[in-house]
């Protein structure tokens, strides 16, 4: 079998989740919300069901979908596209981010991931034959260095896959930060993949700055979003690219043939709710960020120390300053197994261990779980520090 793939193991987040299953620890480790999204949107996808469509849309999406996309990104974000000709509907960004890799990549080529990263970037860009240089962010800021990043490019260097919101820093790429990848990949001829899934999830009257639309950077830019984290349901799977033409066309011959369609029941809902106005993602923000400072608090109160949250559905804790002298993944399998929460270590988003012991939370649940998560982690801390 392929070396790639038979030497992975289950993702962390499958794997926490499933340790929390069966011991009945409160799940704050895999991001999804406790709750379903808007009931609005859920009736219509039944409604689609029940009426159609239910056979094959177009392979790159119900130019319904598509023109809503584009609506949704001119208005929240000033980005204008080409419905027709720049946008891909995908089975969410995890088939997006696949896609984008394997229409980008040849082998021998170079990609620049930033850690921490995602945890699918690094296995897919190696099954396209390319090989990763990581330019690693630190914490409190999670800024880019410029020489850190100008010394990772090489003539080989093809592509930077970029998170913003960064998962799980919940940090944002600012437009400093952001301008100096672009000088970067224009002087060298890169593609940006920008891995924008939580776009609209920063809080506290911050703003997510989308890579293309960084002077320079619009035609060699691949912006990828989620359905499932712009409306909460992250089983949804549809995702958006966009692109420009010469990008999408090739893109969309990797999705053909990857999954060639998304279904379109979902499609038609996911539509719908793509207009809702800029107040409905107001309040969505507002409701994630009271859920986050219910937990900050609280685990201050107990001791803990956390890191800042602009944005996603996370809050770091950083284990030595909070007394506890463990690394990450030792504190997250006795924390689940003993003290009946779940969390996710960060080192499952570095390559190599990181410097610094911290854990993430997912504060998307209700008060009720987000106490009993504080319980866990208050008793963690009593047995391990
Ligand atoms: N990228 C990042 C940074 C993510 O956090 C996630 C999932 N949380 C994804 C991609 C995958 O998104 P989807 O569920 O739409 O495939
Ligand atoms: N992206 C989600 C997270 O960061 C999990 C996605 C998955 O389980 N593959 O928790």
């Amino acid at each position: 079998m392929n070396p790639i793939y038979a030497s992975l193991s289950d993702t962390i987040f499958d794997g926490m989740s499933a340790l929390a299953r069966e011991t009945g620890a409160v799940n704050l480790g895999q991001g999804f919300p406790e709750w379903d999204g808007p009931e609005d949107i859920r009736r219509r996808a039944a409604d689609a069901v029940m009426r159609g469509p239910n056979q094959y849309p177009p392979m790159r999406g119900l130019p319904h979908l598509r023109e809503a996309v584009a609506e949704h990104y001119a208005r929240l974000q000033g980005v204008a596209l080409d419905w027709k000709t720049e946008i891909t509907i995908t089975s969410g960004a995890t088939e997006a981010l696949a896609a984008a890799l394997l229409a980008v990549l040849s082998p021998g080529d170079e990609v620049i991931l930033f850690e921490p990263m995602y945890d699918s970037y690094l296995p897919m860009l190696r099954r396209a034959g390319a090989t990763a240089r990581f330019v690693r962010l630190y914490p409190p800021d999670w800024r880019v260095d410029p020489a850190a990043l100008a010394a990772a490019f090489t003539l080989k260097t093809r592509a930077v896959v970029l998170n913003t919101p960064l998962n799980p820093s919940a940090s944002l790429i600012g437009a400093e930060d952001l301008a100096l990848i672009a000088a970067q990949c224009i002087k060298h001829n890169c593609i940006v993949i920008s891995d924008e899934v939580w776009e609209h999830c920063v809080f506290d009257g911050m703003r997510h700055t989308p890579m293309l639309s960084i002077p320079g950077m619009r035609d060699r830019t691949i912006k990828i979003g989620s359905a499932g984290k712009i409306f909460s349901m992250t089983g949804w799977k549809v995702g958006f690219a966009c692109a420009a033409p010469a990008l999408t066309e090739v893109f969309a011959k990797a999705h053909q043939f990857i999954t060639f369609t998304t279904p379109p029941m979902l499609q038609e809902a996911v539509a719908f709710g793509l207009a809702k106005p800029a107040a409905h993602f107001d309040e969505m923000r507002q409701n994630l960020a009271r859920a986050r400072d219910r937990l900050a608090t609280a685990l201050h109160h107990e001791g803990f120390v956390t890191l800042p949250a602009a944005g996603t559905y996370f809050l770091g804790v950083d284990l030595a300053a909070s007394g506890i002298p463990l690394i990450d993944t030792d504190f997250a399998v006795r924390a689940v197994k003993e003290c009946g929460v779940a969390t996710i270590p960060f080192s499952a988003f570095y390559n190599r261990a990181p410097e610094r012991a911290l854990v993430r939370l997912c504060f998307a649940k209700s008060d009720a779980t987000l106490d009993r998560g504080v319980e866990g982690l208050a008793k963690a801390r009593r047995l391990l520090a």
